[in-house]
């Protein structure tokens, strides 16, 4: 008997998983994202579903810091 949940080959729940920075939907699966940054000197990761929002919130957070 085959359980397709565990082709992922992770024990993360739908409901542990992180939320996405973009669209907050669970961070989730073989699509996420994570990227590390620093922000005040603390290193921060931020989770994505997958690479489009991966994508947007970089695209986002580029106009934000940029004068
Ligand atoms: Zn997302």
């Amino acid at each position: 008997m085959v359980d397709p949940t565990s082709d992922l080959g992770e024990d993360l729940t739908e409901e542990d998983a992180p939320r996405c920075a973009w669209c907050e939907e669970p961070a989730f699966g073989v699509g996420r994202r994570v990227v590390t940054r620093v922000v005040n000197g603390q290193i921060e990761h931020v989770h994505f579903c997958g690479d489009a929002c991966r994508t947007a919130w970089q695209r986002d957070e580029r106009e934000a810091t940029h004068p």
